[in-house]
């Protein structure tokens, strides 16, 4: 099997499993660019659970930067308070809704320069609202999942850190028209088979696709990921 037929492979197995899990926070504001951004912020480093419980809650108050702006600070510090670094959120969200007011035009720009411009908004959270927000998919998000399951699959070099670089190489050898989804499905793969910790390797469906970079066999039918081993 060539390389290109493996990494085919295994995102024809990883979509069709895709179809019985639940769907990631993001899904939720596809096509709404406002939310997307916002959620986008909100849910670097922060389980998905409290990124949706914050942002919903969030979005109840107010769902356009104009209304965002007339909430007290103690309205918006209460929503996000799920949410880690939520004291750091907060003053984001009226950053954000500030900028968007006075810069463009109540707008949420589609470019990536532009959009990092917006405190709290790197390159990945950037990556994601153009994703999520306007069906851009010109990179990959990378985030924990994506650099995690990406590198144990052995289509990242294992020492590479930067997300920008793992975009890099994942776009080298992944086919165009996989880049839309890679990180919805890693993120879903890795909450339910390729998890941090212990990976699923015995009952997994890419098994024998897979050379588990990084992760050591423990018993009969048990593995870790080789930090923590
Ligand atoms: S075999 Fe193990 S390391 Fe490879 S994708 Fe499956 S769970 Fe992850």
């Amino acid at each position: 099997m060539s390389e290109d037929e493996r990494i085919r492979e295994i995102y024809r197995r990883v979509s069709a499993a895709a179809e019985h899990w639940p769907t990631t926070t993001l899904d939720h504001y596809r096509g709404q660019p406002f939310k997307a951004l916002i959620a986008g912020m909100l849910s670097a480093q922060t389980r998905e659970e409290q990124t949706l419980q914050a942002a919903e809650t969030l979005f109840a108050l107010a769902d356009n930067p104009a209304d965002m702006l007339k909430l007290s600070d103690e309205q918006i510090l209460a929503a996000v308070r799920p949410v880690t670094y939520y004291q750091n959120k907060a003053r984001f969200v009226r950053d954000i809704c500030q900028r968007l007011v006075a810069v463009d035009g109540g707008v949420v720009p589609r470019d990536l320069d532009q959009l990092v411009q917006y405190r709290g908004v790197g390159w990945k959270v950037a990556v994601l609202t153009r994703q999520v927000a306007f069906d851009i998919h010109d990179d990959i998000t990378v985030d924990v999942h994506v650099n995690r399951i990406s590198k144990r699959l052995g289509m990242v070099r294992a020492d590479t850190k930067q997300p920008e670089k793992i975009n890099e190489e994942l776009k080298q050898v992944m086919p165009r028209e996989f880049w839309p989804r890679w990180n919805s499905l890693m993120v879903q793969f890795g909450r339910e088979v390729c998890k941090p910790t212990y990976p699923q390797c015995a009952t997994c469906f890419l098994f024998e696709l897979c050379p588990r970079i990084g992760v050591v066999q423990t018993g009969p039918r048990t593995y870790k990921n080789a930090d923590y081993a």
